[in-house]
Protein backbone atom coordinates (compact mmCIF):
# COMPACT_ATOMS: atom_id res chain seq x y z
CA UNK A 1 0.00 0.00 0.00
CA UNK A 2 2.13 2.82 0.96
CA UNK A 3 6.19 2.04 -0.41
CA UNK A 4 8.25 3.33 2.07
CA UNK A 5 8.01 2.11 5.65
CA UNK A 6 8.50 4.17 8.67
CA UNK A 7 8.74 3.31 12.66
CA UNK A 8 6.24 4.40 14.58
CA UNK A 9 6.43 4.90 18.74
CA UNK A 10 3.43 4.66 21.08
CA UNK A 11 4.67 5.99 24.10
CA UNK A 12 2.15 6.99 27.27
CA UNK A 13 1.41 6.30 30.68
CA UNK A 14 0.82 2.75 31.95
CA UNK A 15 -3.16 0.83 31.01
CA UNK A 16 -3.50 4.04 28.53
CA UNK A 17 -4.43 1.64 25.60
CA UNK A 18 -1.34 2.28 23.84
CA UNK A 19 -1.29 -1.76 22.84
CA UNK A 20 -4.59 -1.31 21.70
CA UNK A 21 -4.17 1.71 19.38
CA UNK A 22 -0.59 0.20 18.23
CA UNK A 23 -2.20 -3.63 17.40
CA UNK A 24 -4.81 -1.51 15.43
CA UNK A 25 -2.13 0.11 13.41
CA UNK A 26 0.26 -2.32 12.61
CA UNK A 27 -2.99 -4.67 11.59
CA UNK A 28 -4.10 -1.71 9.00
CA UNK A 29 -0.81 -0.84 7.71
CA UNK A 30 0.86 -4.72 7.76
CA UNK A 31 3.40 -3.54 10.23
CA UNK A 32 4.99 -5.32 12.69
CA UNK A 33 3.77 -4.45 16.77
CA UNK A 34 6.37 -5.09 19.48
CA UNK A 35 5.34 -4.26 22.91
CA UNK A 36 8.54 -3.41 24.65
CA UNK A 37 6.79 -3.56 28.11
CA UNK A 38 6.41 -7.27 27.41
CA UNK A 39 9.86 -7.89 27.41
CA UNK A 40 10.35 -5.88 30.66
CA UNK A 41 8.22 -8.01 32.31
CA UNK A 42 9.63 -10.92 31.04
CA UNK A 43 12.81 -9.79 32.94
CA UNK A 44 10.63 -9.30 35.78
CA UNK A 45 9.27 -12.85 35.12
CA UNK A 46 12.84 -14.20 35.33
CA UNK A 47 13.84 -12.33 38.34
CA UNK A 48 10.82 -13.41 40.56
CA UNK A 49 10.71 -17.08 39.28
CA UNK A 50 14.63 -17.06 40.62
CA UNK A 51 14.44 -14.89 43.41
CA UNK A 52 15.85 -12.33 42.43
CA UNK A 53 13.27 -9.86 43.32
CA UNK A 54 11.87 -9.98 46.54
CA UNK A 55 9.24 -7.48 47.73
CA UNK A 56 12.10 -5.80 49.65
CA UNK A 57 14.63 -5.76 47.29
CA UNK A 58 16.57 -6.72 43.57
CA UNK A 59 19.44 -8.03 43.43
CA UNK A 60 21.10 -6.34 40.86
CA UNK A 61 24.59 -7.86 40.90
CA UNK A 62 23.38 -11.04 40.08
CA UNK A 63 20.51 -9.50 37.53
CA UNK A 64 22.75 -8.10 35.87
CA UNK A 65 25.78 -11.17 35.68
CA UNK A 66 22.60 -13.21 34.15
CA UNK A 67 21.00 -10.67 32.14
CA UNK A 68 22.63 -11.41 29.02
CA UNK A 69 21.77 -14.77 29.27
CA UNK A 70 18.08 -13.80 29.28
CA UNK A 71 16.28 -14.68 25.41
CA UNK A 72 13.10 -13.07 25.02
CA UNK A 73 10.82 -13.28 21.28
CA UNK A 74 7.89 -13.14 20.08
CA UNK A 75 5.74 -15.75 17.89
CA UNK A 76 2.52 -15.51 16.46
CA UNK A 77 -0.40 -17.14 18.00
CA UNK A 78 -3.34 -18.60 16.78
CA UNK A 79 -5.49 -16.15 17.53
CA UNK A 80 -3.86 -13.45 15.41
CA UNK A 81 -1.64 -11.62 17.61
CA UNK A 82 1.54 -12.28 19.21
CA UNK A 83 2.91 -14.26 22.26
CA UNK A 84 6.10 -13.46 24.61
CA UNK A 85 8.65 -16.37 25.13
CA UNK A 86 11.20 -16.57 27.68
CA UNK A 87 14.35 -18.34 27.14
CA UNK A 88 12.01 -20.49 24.42
CA UNK A 89 8.50 -20.85 27.10
CA UNK A 90 5.41 -19.05 26.34
CA UNK A 91 5.37 -16.81 28.84
CA UNK A 92 2.38 -14.61 27.89
CA UNK A 93 -0.03 -15.16 29.73
CA UNK A 94 1.92 -15.25 33.29
CA UNK A 95 3.74 -11.56 32.70
CA UNK A 96 0.47 -10.01 32.56
CA UNK A 97 0.19 -10.70 36.56
CA UNK A 98 0.05 -7.33 38.81
CA UNK A 99 3.58 -9.27 40.60
CA UNK A 100 4.85 -9.50 36.82
CA UNK A 101 3.70 -5.87 36.50
CA UNK A 102 5.41 -4.34 39.52
CA UNK A 103 8.30 -6.21 38.87
CA UNK A 104 8.85 -4.49 35.47
CA UNK A 105 8.13 -1.15 36.66
CA UNK A 106 11.15 -1.97 39.22
CA UNK A 107 13.70 -3.43 37.00
CA UNK A 108 12.44 -0.85 34.35
CA UNK A 109 14.76 1.99 36.81
CA UNK A 110 17.90 0.01 36.24
CA UNK A 111 20.19 1.29 33.61
CA UNK A 112 21.55 -1.82 32.58
CA UNK A 113 18.21 -3.84 32.00
CA UNK A 114 17.37 -0.69 30.14
CA UNK A 115 20.11 -0.85 27.94
CA UNK A 116 20.05 -4.30 27.32
CA UNK A 117 16.34 -3.96 26.29
CA UNK A 118 16.74 -1.06 24.27
CA UNK A 119 19.63 -2.90 22.02
CA UNK A 120 16.95 -5.50 21.00
CA UNK A 121 14.61 -3.02 20.31
CA UNK A 122 16.49 -1.18 18.02
CA UNK A 123 17.70 -4.54 16.31
CA UNK A 124 13.87 -5.24 15.89
CA UNK A 125 13.79 -2.12 14.40
CA UNK A 126 16.23 -1.92 11.98
CA UNK A 127 14.04 -2.33 8.75
CA UNK A 128 11.45 -0.22 9.66
CA UNK A 129 7.67 -1.44 9.54
CA UNK A 130 7.15 -1.20 13.37
CA UNK A 131 4.94 -0.11 15.36
CA UNK A 132 6.80 -0.36 19.19
CA UNK A 133 4.19 0.84 21.96
CA UNK A 134 6.26 1.57 25.40
CA UNK A 135 7.51 4.40 27.57
CA UNK A 136 10.75 5.91 25.92
CA UNK A 137 10.23 4.37 22.23
CA UNK A 138 10.14 8.20 20.88
CA UNK A 139 13.17 9.42 22.81
CA UNK A 140 15.45 6.74 23.23
CA UNK A 141 15.32 3.84 21.33
CA UNK A 142 13.71 5.23 17.75
CA UNK A 143 14.55 9.31 18.16
CA UNK A 144 14.40 9.29 14.75
CA UNK A 145 10.74 8.05 14.01
CA UNK A 146 9.14 9.47 11.78
CA UNK A 147 5.76 9.04 13.27
CA UNK A 148 5.20 9.50 17.42
CA UNK A 149 1.88 9.15 19.42
CA UNK A 150 1.77 10.00 23.53
CA UNK A 151 -1.46 8.75 25.54
CA UNK A 152 -2.63 10.03 28.03
CA UNK A 153 -5.91 8.81 30.13
CA UNK A 154 -6.77 10.07 34.07
CA UNK A 155 -6.04 7.20 36.41
CA UNK A 156 -9.11 6.27 37.38
CA UNK A 157 -10.44 5.63 33.30
CA UNK A 158 -7.29 3.54 33.30
CA UNK A 159 -7.50 1.40 36.37
CA UNK A 160 -11.10 0.48 35.42
CA UNK A 161 -9.83 -0.76 31.93
CA UNK A 162 -6.99 -2.53 33.61
CA UNK A 163 -9.69 -3.98 36.09
CA UNK A 164 -11.77 -5.01 33.60
CA UNK A 165 -9.52 -7.08 31.54
CA UNK A 166 -8.17 -9.22 34.41
CA UNK A 167 -11.79 -10.03 35.45
CA UNK A 168 -12.64 -10.98 31.62
CA UNK A 169 -9.67 -13.04 32.23
CA UNK A 170 -11.04 -14.94 35.09
CA UNK A 171 -9.29 -12.98 37.86
CA UNK A 172 -10.52 -11.10 40.98
CA UNK A 173 -8.90 -8.14 41.69
CA UNK A 174 -9.85 -5.26 43.47
CA UNK A 175 -10.26 -1.69 42.07
CA UNK A 176 -8.51 -0.04 45.09
CA UNK A 177 -5.79 -2.36 44.80
CA UNK A 178 -5.03 -2.00 40.47
CA UNK A 179 -5.55 1.68 41.29
CA UNK A 180 -3.06 2.15 43.34
CA UNK A 181 -0.90 -0.07 41.45
CA UNK A 182 -1.58 2.25 38.15
CA UNK A 183 -0.65 5.22 40.01
CA UNK A 184 2.80 3.73 41.89
CA UNK A 185 3.88 3.06 38.57
CA UNK A 186 3.28 6.14 37.20
CA UNK A 187 5.36 7.89 39.46
CA UNK A 188 8.35 5.50 38.80
CA UNK A 189 7.50 6.10 35.68
CA UNK A 190 7.93 9.48 35.31
CA UNK A 191 10.22 9.95 38.62
CA UNK A 192 13.03 7.56 37.54
CA UNK A 193 16.87 8.95 36.57
CA UNK A 194 16.86 6.26 33.66
CA UNK A 195 14.76 6.89 30.86
CA UNK A 196 11.62 8.91 32.97
CA UNK A 197 8.30 8.41 30.74
CA UNK A 198 7.94 12.00 29.29
CA UNK A 199 6.88 13.82 25.94
CA UNK A 200 8.84 13.76 22.71
CA UNK A 201 8.60 17.27 21.82
CA UNK A 202 7.82 16.11 18.03
CA UNK A 203 5.16 13.89 19.56
CA UNK A 204 0.93 14.19 18.97
CA UNK A 205 -0.68 13.57 22.07
CA UNK A 206 -3.88 11.99 22.59
CA UNK A 207 -5.54 11.92 25.61
CA UNK A 208 -8.30 9.04 25.20
CA UNK A 209 -9.73 9.70 28.70
CA UNK A 210 -13.50 10.08 26.42
CA UNK A 211 -12.24 8.89 23.12
CA UNK A 212 -13.56 5.17 21.46
CA UNK A 213 -11.01 2.92 20.15
CA UNK A 214 -12.13 3.69 16.57
CA UNK A 215 -11.93 6.93 16.70
CA UNK A 216 -8.37 7.42 18.30
CA UNK A 217 -7.43 4.77 15.34
CA UNK A 218 -9.25 7.26 12.81
CA UNK A 219 -7.10 9.91 13.80
CA UNK A 220 -3.59 7.76 14.10
CA UNK A 221 -3.92 6.70 10.48
CA UNK A 222 -4.85 10.07 9.36
CA UNK A 223 -1.96 11.53 10.88
CA UNK A 224 -0.29 8.37 9.36
CA UNK A 225 -1.33 9.38 5.82
CA UNK A 226 -0.14 12.59 6.07
CA UNK A 227 3.21 12.57 6.84
CA UNK A 228 3.60 9.26 4.55
CA UNK A 229 2.29 11.53 1.56
CA UNK A 230 4.71 14.40 2.98
CA UNK A 231 7.77 12.64 2.18
O1 LIG B 1 3.49 -1.33 29.19
P1 LIG B 1 3.53 -2.30 30.36
O2 LIG B 1 2.60 -1.93 31.45
O3 LIG B 1 3.40 -3.71 29.94
O4 LIG B 1 5.02 -2.14 30.94
C1 LIG B 1 5.44 -2.77 32.13
C2 LIG B 1 6.43 -1.86 32.85
O5 LIG B 1 7.65 -1.79 32.09
C3 LIG B 1 5.97 -0.41 33.00
O6 LIG B 1 5.45 -0.17 34.28
C4 LIG B 1 7.19 0.42 32.78
O7 LIG B 1 7.76 0.78 34.01
C5 LIG B 1 8.17 -0.48 32.08
N1 LIG B 1 8.46 -0.07 30.71
C6 LIG B 1 9.49 0.81 30.49
N2 LIG B 1 9.86 1.14 29.23
C7 LIG B 1 9.20 0.64 28.17
C8 LIG B 1 8.11 -0.25 28.38
C9 LIG B 1 7.76 -0.59 29.67
O8 LIG B 1 10.10 1.29 31.43
N3 LIG B 1 9.59 0.96 26.95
Amino acid sequence: MHAKKINIAVDGYSSCGKSTIAKGLAKALGYTYIDSGAMYRAVALHAIRNGWITPESINEEVLREQIGGIQIDFKPNEVGSQDTYLNGENVEKEIRSLEAADGASRVSTIGFVRQALVRLQQEMGKDKGVVMDGRDIGNVVFPEAEMKLFLTASPETRAKRRFDEMVARGENPRYEEVLANVKERDKRDTTRVESPLYQADDAWVLDNTHLGIEEQLQRALEMFNKITTKK
